[in-house]
This record gives C-alpha cells, sequence and structure tokens, in this order.
C-alpha cells in the first residue's frame, strides 16, 4: 500500500510551488504519521525476540529489516519533500514581501510625482498643468452657464539681473517671496501658479482689473536680500475668456501678449486687445536679434571726439554703442535702445560696451602718451539700479589698469529720480574718482533741484539747444543759463551736437569750453581713431579739419 501510495495521481502535486505549503506544522504530522507505522516493524522485532517466529529467525530479520528500510525511505523521502516545500514557501513570501515593498514605493512615487506635476516645487504655488486643467474646466463650465473666466500673466521686470548679479539662491528667495505676496493679495479661491521661471499666471474670480491693481500694490514695497534693497518691479497682462471657443492656450497666449505690452511701457498692468500680437511679434523678432548681436559681439563701442572748443584740441572720446552685423550697415542705438530698455537686455549691452571700451582706452594709453584723455561711458537707469554695479566698473577700469578719474559716466536726470540707492551708487563711484555726467541737460524737468542733491561733475548741454542757435534771439537764453549754473557750481558744461562753426562761435562765446558733434567727428570704429589720437593732440585746430571730413 505504501507502494502504491507512491504511484497515486496526487503525488505529482506534491511538489509542486503552492502557495500555503507546509510549514513547521507539516513535520510534525509527519512525525505523527510514523508512530503507528513503526508498529509494524517493532511488533516483528519483539516477536523475534520474545519466540522463534513463524517463518525461522532469517526469514523474521528479513521481513523486519526490509520494513524497516522501507519506513527509513518513506520518511527520507518526506523529509525531502518537506524541507523543499518549506525551502520553496520562504522563497515565495520573501518574492510577496518585496513585491510589497516595490508596490508601496510605486505608490509613494506616484503620490510625489502627482505632486510635483500638480505644484511647484519651489514656491508651493500649483504647477502650470494644474493651472492649465483648471481653467480648461473653468472654461467648460462657463460654457455650462457658469461664469466668464478671467486670468492674469505676471512677469518679474529684470528677474535676470537678480540671477546674474546676485546668484541663483537669491533668485529663488525672491521668487518665494512673490509668491507669497501673491498668495496674500488675493482671496484663497484663486488659483495662483507658477508657470516657470519668473513668470506667474492667476485665475480669476471677479474684476481682473481689480485683480492687477491689488497684485501690483501688494508686490510694490521693497524687499530686502542679502543687505540690498530690491523693488520687485511686475509687468501684468489681462485677459477675459473671449469666446465659447476659448481654449486655455489661447487665453494664456492673449495675457502674455498684454503682460509684453506693460512691460514695454515699463510695468503695471495692460489687458489684452485685439492687435497688440502684430505689433510684439515685431518688437519681439528685433529683441531676439538683441539676444543674438549679444550672443555673438555684434554690439561694440564707436568713438565720438570731444573737444577743447578754444584750441580744437582732443580731449577724449564718448563711446556710443553700434549694432555690427556682417554684412550690414553698423546700427545706432535709435533703432533698437528703446526695445532694449524695455527687454531689461539694456544692461548687459552696457556692460558689453564699458568693458569694451575701457580694453580700447587702455590699449590706445598704452601705444601713445595720451595719459590725460578721458573715456566717456553711456549708463542706462537699469544699469544702475543693479546692485553691484559700482564695483563692476571699477573692476573693468582695475582690470585694464585704467586710473578711475579718465572714465566719465553719463547719466539722464531721471536715472537719479528713479531710487535713491543709485545716488548712492553714482556717489561711491564718485568717491572713488570716477567723474558723472548728466547727459541731455535741459530736456527733463527736475535737472535743477536734482543738482543739488546728487552733486555731478558735468552737464552735457542737449544737442536740441545746439540745433536752435542761430535761430531766434531767444536760443542762446538756455545755454547761456545752463554755462552759469555751471560755474556757480564749479562744475564743466559740454555742448552737443555742434555741426557748424556759427554754433561753435555762438557756444565759445557764451563760455562753453568743451563740446562734441559732427564738426569735430561723428563716432567712429577704434581703428579709425588711432591717426585721430596720434596726429591731432598737440596742434590747435587739427581736430576741426579733421571733423569736417568725418
Ligand atoms: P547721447 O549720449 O546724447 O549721444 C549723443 C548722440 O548724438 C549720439 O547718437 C551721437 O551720434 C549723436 N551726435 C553726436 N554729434 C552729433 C551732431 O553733431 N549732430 C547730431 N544730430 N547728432 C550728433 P547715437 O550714437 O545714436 O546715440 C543716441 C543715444 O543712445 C545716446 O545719446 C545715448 O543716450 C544712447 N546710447 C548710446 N550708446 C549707449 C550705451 O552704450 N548705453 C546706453 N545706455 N545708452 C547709449
Ligand atoms: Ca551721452
Ligand atoms: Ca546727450
Amino acid at each position: 500500500m505504501v507502494g502504491l501510495a507512491a504511484l497515486h495521481p496526487s503525488m505529482i502535486r506534491l511538489t509542486q510551488l503552492r502557495t500555503r505549503a507546509a510549514g513547521p506544522g507539516g513535520r510534525r504530522r509527519l512525525q505523527a504519521l510514523l508512530v503507528p507505522a513503526r508498529f509494524a516493524p517493532a511488533l516483528m522485532l519483539y516477536q523475534l525476540l520474545s519466540g522463534p517466529p513463524l517463518g525461522g529467525i532469517s526469514d523474521g530479520l528479513f521481513a523486519a529489516a526490509a520494513t524497516a528500510a522501507l519506513l527509513a525511505l518513506v520518511v527520507a523521502r518526506g523529509r525531502g519533500l518537506l524541507t523543499l516545500a518549506e525551502h520553496r514557501s520562504e522563497l515565495l513570501s520573501d518574492r510577496t514581501d518585496a513585491l510589497e515593498t516595490a508596490l508601496l514605493a510605486r505608490e509613494r512615487a506616484t503620490q510625489d510625482l502627482r505632486r510635483q506635476v500638480d505644484h511647484d516645487t519651489l514656491t508651493g504655488l500649483a504647477s502650470r498643468d494644474r493651472f492649465v486643467d483648471t481653467l480648461d474646466s473653468e472654461l467648460a463650465a462657463w460654457n455650462a452657464g457658469g461664469s466668464r473666466p478671467s486670468i492674469a500673466f505676471l512677469d518679474l521686470n529684470d528677474f535676470k539681473t537678480v540671477n546674474d548679479t546676485l546668484g541663483h539662491d537669491a533668485g529663488d528667495l525672491v521668487l518665494v517671496e512673490v509668491a507669497d505676496r501673491l498668495r496674500s493679495a488675493l482671496p484663497a479661491d484663486h488659483l495662483i501658479a507658477r508657470l516657470g521661471g519668473d513668470e506667474f499666471a492667476v485665475l480669476i474670480h471677479g474684476d481682473p482689473e481689480v485683480a492687477a491693481q491689488r497684485l501690483l500694490l501688494m508686490l510694490r514695497p521693497p524687499l530686502l536680500l542679502h543687505g540690498h534693497e530690491l523693488r520687485p518691479e511686475v509687468s501684468i497682462g489681462v485677459t477675459t475668456a473671449a469666446g465659447l471657443t476659448c481654449s486655455s492656450g489661447d487665453m494664456l497666449r492673449e495675457a502674455d501678449v498684454a503682460m509684453y505690452t506693460a512691460k514695454r511701457r515699463g510695468g503695471g498692468w495692460a489687458r489684452y486687445q485685439s492687435g497688440m500680437s502684430a505689433v510684439l511679434l515685431e518688437q519681439l523678432d528685433l529683441r531676439s536679434g538683441l539676444v543674438r548681436a549679444l550672443a555673438e559681439g555684434e554690439i561694440e563701442p564707436w568713438f565720438q571726439p570731444v573737444v577743447d572748443l578754444g584750441s580744437g584740441r582732443l580731449l577724449g572720446f564718448e563711446a556710443l554703442a553700434r549694432w555690427c552685423r556682417p554684412g550690414h550697415p553698423a546700427v545706432g542705438p535709435g533703432e533698437w535702445l528703446t526695445r532694449a530698455e524695455e527687454t531689461g537686455l539694456v544692461s548687459a549691452i552696457d556692460r558689453a560696451v564699458l568693458c569694451a571700451a575701457v580694453t580700447q582706452f587702455a590699449a590706445w594709453r598704452g601705444d601713445s602718451s595720451c595719459e590725460d584723455l578721458e573715456l566717456s561711458v553711456n549708463l542706462s537707469g537699469r544699469t544702475l539700479q543693479q546692485p553691484g554695479i559700482e564695483d563692476e566698473v571699477l573692476e573693468a577700469l582695475r582690470g585694464a589698469n585704467v586710473p578711475p578719474d579718465r572714465l566719465i559716466l553719463e547719466v539722464t536726470e531721471q536715472v537719479l529720480i528713479k531710487d535713491a540707492q543709485v545716488g548712492e551708487r553714482l556717489q561711491r563711484l564718485r568717491a572713488a574718482g570716477v567723474r558723472i555726467a548728466l547727459d541731455d541737460f535741459g530736456t527733463g524737468w527736475s535737472s535743477l533741484s536734482y543738482l543739488g542733491r546728487f552733486p555731478v561733475d558735468l552737464i552735457k548741454l542737449d544737442r536740441s539747444f545746439t540745433a536752435e542757435l542761430g535761430r531766434s534771439p531767444a536760443a542762446e537764453a538756455i545755454p547761456a543759463a545752463i554755462v552759469h549754473l555751471a560755474r556757480g557750481l564749479s562744475i564743466q558744461a559740454v555742448a552737443e551736437g555742434v555741426e557748424t562753426h556759427d554754433q561753435l562761435q555762438r557756444l565759445s562765446r557764451l563760455g562753453f569750453r568743451v563740446g562734441q558733434g559732427y564738426l569735430f567727428g561723428r563716432a567712429r570704429r577704434a581703428v579709425e581713431c588711432q591717426t585721430l589720437i596720434r596726429s591731432s593732440r598737440p596742434e590747435i585746430g587739427k581736430a576741426i579739419t579733421l571733423g569736417a571730413a568725418g
């Protein structure tokens, strides 16, 4: 029967892998089964020992030994099977554990991923995906009779500069602070998202104009960063869903266009209007052209001579930016400077011009004995609003081995109005020896009061006044007053835009000692200045002849 049992079909399944394999209980069952099985050989042995067996000693011994051997084999097989089953069950439970751990980890990763997809990790605001999804649902709800959604698109002005000058950690701090302010500006039911970089979007419930103004108000107070006071200026574009076919993509595009329009106006907010896109497209082309030009080094300084009006002696040069594309004529800043100002690119341009001009100037100083020549460089208000710009200027001079008193920085009065810190920066530069010129003097309206507050070293009479000289008897009144003012303040007056001998004579009579203009020479490439530096310097009047040809 034992032998037959081994042939039973169920024996095959004994070695198959099953989830509920025999545990330690299987072993005890086997032991228990073996107890009755031991009776037969034990009985035979007893009979053998207690009296003569039926079939003789050898037969009895044989039967007992055979039964015992058979039993031993059964036990061994049983043990083997049990060990195998236990091993497999262990293996299986290990695998189940591993599988459970993996499933748990996947669940957690999915949750993390969903949180990341829904939220911006830096600011905790909603992500672009979540914003788009929610806006899509709002549009669908509007189609079904709900309220018409509006959105605002925000972009920080000059954020790149914060990153470039104060580092990315500082940039991150600004973004977090801006996010907090946006959150506190609006009720909690407004979805606020960071779309990426320094771009934010708000899903507005209610009047978008009110929301935009509230956002501007909350962002206005300055924030303190590493000891620098920063004003997070922002441009906001708002739009309201136009038609029932309007998609979230359309709305974001419109708000973006409106935002750029606001930025072009110098910040604040603008509402999208059809026709805005065409204007912008043109300007965006110019912007990307400028970005490329900067990267390719196509923005370079040209140099216009500044002369002593009495002797015609060359006193120095004003560096004026030119966009020089290979195969194209050089383009002056009139064509692109406003766009560069609007997009914040002007600061990169100012830096490029300053560095190239200082390097060039140092080379001239090294070549010929012209230690007393001066270099004038224009700096935009935006550039002067950047913390640390004064150190950059001084570092550029140090690097090129140019004494600070050889540099004149030309700024406009609007620069001084903008922000008190600009005044402090200029004073620091002055303390180091750099001179400050108030450019285009007379065209603004606050010049006189600011002259008292921010001492400058030169004032430059705007060329519109020079152009008027000789045209009317009253034309001399303002230049005369400016010379008088300059004398009273012990600073130098420089006349711009001198084109004719008549203008030169009138300006000299009024008391102007220094000037520049087409009469003495237009702005020219550095290589074309070399002869001017060498030949015109000690010789009186030569610059005037040279200028007439230029
Ligand atoms: P600006 O500083 O008043 O420079 C003088 C401008 O008058 C220059 O124009 C110059 O070419 C022009 N000019 C010089 N002499 C005469 C003249 O006799 N007659 C006439 N009609 N014009 C004359 P440009 O180079 O086109 O520059 C225009 C303005 O762009 C500059 O006015 C300056 O404000 C700005 N600019 C130039 N380069 C830079 C720069 O590197 N950075 C910044 N921020 N602004 C710059
Ligand atoms: Ca200037
Ligand atoms: Ca000027």
